[in-house]
């Protein structure tokens, strides 16, 4: 009885887009950032555990050499 009104109920299938990152292109930065990142999203694990860390904005890009990179979580929207 039970598997005939499982078996009768329609799945919903949900497909989320991937995003397109605000990030297009390539850019030089010193091999530090990476540690830099890397204990960043450590250290957010703490206190958000199943949060990771995407790169959320990039601001002053186009006026220089130097940008800001914005990371937010994906879980708790700290930035
Ligand atoms: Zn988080």
């Amino acid at each position: 009885m039970w598997a005939e009104l499982i078996e009768a109920h329609q799945l919903e299938i949900e497909v989320n887009p991937p995003e397109e990152s605000p990030i297009q292109g390539n850019r030089i930065v010193e091999l530090y950032v990476l540690q830099w990142a890397v204990g960043l999203q450590y250290n957010h694990s703490k206190m958000c555990t199943h949060g990771k860390l995407n790169v959320a904005e990039e601001l002053n890009r186009g006026k220089g050499l130097a940008t800001t990179i914005v990371f937010g979580c994906n879980m708790c929207e700290n930035k």
